[in-house]
This record gives structure tokens, C-alpha cells and sequence, in this order.
């Protein structure tokens, strides 16, 4: 469903990103892995579209989006949960939700999805009216991804998930990462638990200094014993 090709990003004169070309086929999970400051992050924004890109190609069901409004993005059906769990913090999770249907008017569609938001995070409809600050970490890291399906994407761009959860928590996002998948949704998972996200993907590319250094399936990577060694340990 999205094909990456030679894609390269830069913030002024630093090369973030240089030819990385990753694809994600219909409906799998795929891992984007490696250390602090390889490119994961800057990946997903290019396709986002919150980082301009300098070459390469971006397929969306085969449409080229590397030069589309994030906007459009969105309405093409790609959603992305940001790093560390950017909640709207004065305000509700009802209202939370809601600012995840922005530039929608079908009210009833809006309150069917809130409520389908609920099904996979029933924390979330005990905690409608309170403020999205008050959240716990894990209850915080639920409402960014219930937010980001208000949009209805068929892709999520999940940007590390279990950042800062304790394993319990972390368990219990994959898990619903797992149904999500489940249930038809694509996803692009930037993590920095290695071990985790292997577990979880089908499909798995490591970044090293902005390109795709190592890149196989996540079971054969799981095996690997210089793959364990330096992203493992
Ligand atoms: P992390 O897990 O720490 O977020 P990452 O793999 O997601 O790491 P990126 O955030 O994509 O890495 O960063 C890639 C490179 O681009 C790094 O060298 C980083 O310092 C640089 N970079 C990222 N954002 C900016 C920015 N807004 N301005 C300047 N340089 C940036």
C-alpha cells in the first residue's frame, strides 16, 4: 500500500534521511528501526508530509504523495500518532477525539468511530469528560492512537509507541496494535524496542545514519545474531 523509494530529507545543511526506499504491503505491520537520531522519525514526517523531501518517489495505493498538503495526506487515508504521546492537554478526551475528526461534518459518523475508539480503549469512555493532562502514560499513549483513527486511515504511522511505558503497559498497546492489524489496519511502526517491535512485524528495516542499513523479515532478523547483538542486546 506504500512504496518509498529513494526518499532523502534534510534540515538545513544536515542530511536527515539519504535514499532510504521502504515499502509497506497491504495491511502488514512493518518495523522502522534503529538508534537515536538515524532518521525513523524524520522517515514517517516525509511521508506525513511535515518534512519536505529533496528526492526521491512516495506511493499511497499507487498515487504519488511526496509533493501533496499533509492534509491531503490525511484524507488519502495516512495518519500518524506523534512521538511522545501530544495530547491536547487542557482539553477533554471527548474533545481530544474529536480534534482527531477535524475538517469532518458527518456528526453521526463521528460519534459511531468515538465509539468504535472505545471498544479498542475502553479506559478512554471511563475517562470521557476528564482532562487529556491528567491522563496516565499509557491512558495518554491510547487517546494519541484512538485520535489518530478518528481520521479512518488504512495506514498508521505509529512513532514509538512504547517510549517511556512500563512492560505491562507495553504489552497491552501491542496487543491492540495486534487487533488493530487484525482488523484491516496497515502499519508503519517506528520503534526503538527493538525486541518488541520484531515481535510484531512481519516485515522490519534498521536505520543507520539516515539509510536502510540491514532490512529482512522480522522473524529472520529476531535470529539474527549480529541484529541481536547491536539492536537487541
Ligand atoms: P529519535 O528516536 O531520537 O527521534 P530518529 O531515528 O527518529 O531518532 P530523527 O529524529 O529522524 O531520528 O533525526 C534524524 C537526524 O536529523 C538527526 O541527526 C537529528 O539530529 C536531525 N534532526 C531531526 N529533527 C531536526 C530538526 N527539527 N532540525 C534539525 N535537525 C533535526
Amino acid at each position: 500500500m506504500l512504496e518509498i523509494r529513494g526518499i532523502s530529507a534534510s534540515y538545513g545543511r544536515i542530511q536527515a534521511i539519504a535514499g532510504v526506499t521502504l515499502s509497506v504491503p497491504d495491511g502488514a505491520v512493518v518495523a522502522l528501526l534503529g538508534a537515536n537520531g538515524a532518521g525513523k522519525t524524520t522517515t514517517l514526517n516525509t511521508i506525513s508530509r511535515l518534512v519536505p523531501v529533496t528526492a526521491g518517489s512516495i506511493l499511497f495505493e499507487g498515487r504519488p504523495i511526496e509533493r501533496a498538503s499533509s492534509h491531503a495526506v490525511v484524507r488519502a487515508g495516512i495518519s500518524q500518532v506523534p512521538e511522545g504521546r501530544e495530547v491536547f492537554r487542557d482539553m477533554s478526551v471527548r474533545e481530544n477525539l474529536e480534534m482527531g475528526a477535524y475538517g469532518r461534518s458527518d456528526r453521526a459518523g463521528i460519534r459511531q468511530d468515538i465509539d468504535r475508539a472505545f471498544d479498542y480503549f475502553p479506559i478512554l469512555k471511563e475517562r470521557l469528560q476528564q482532562k487529556a493532562g491528567t491522563l496516565s502514560g499509557g491512558e495518554q499513549q491510547m487517546l494519541v492512537i484512538a485520535r489518530a483513527l478518528m481520521a479512518r486511515p488504512r495506514l498508521l504511522l505509529l512513532d514509538e509507541p512504547s517510549l517511556g511505558l512500563s512492560p505491562v503497559l507495553v504489552e497491552k498497546i501491542f496487543a491492540i496494535i495486534r487487533r488493530l492489524n487484525a482488523d484491516g489496519l496497515g502499519i508503519l511502526l517506528v520503534e526503538q524496542n527493538a525486541s518488541v517491535a520484531l515481535g510484531a512485524s512481519s516485515y522490519a528495516y534498521i536505520l543507520e545514519n539516515g539509510e536502510v542499513a540491514v532490512e529482512g523479515r522480522s522473524a529472520d532478523l529476531r535470529h539474527d545474531d549480529s541484529v541481536r547483538r547491536t539492536y537487541i542486546g
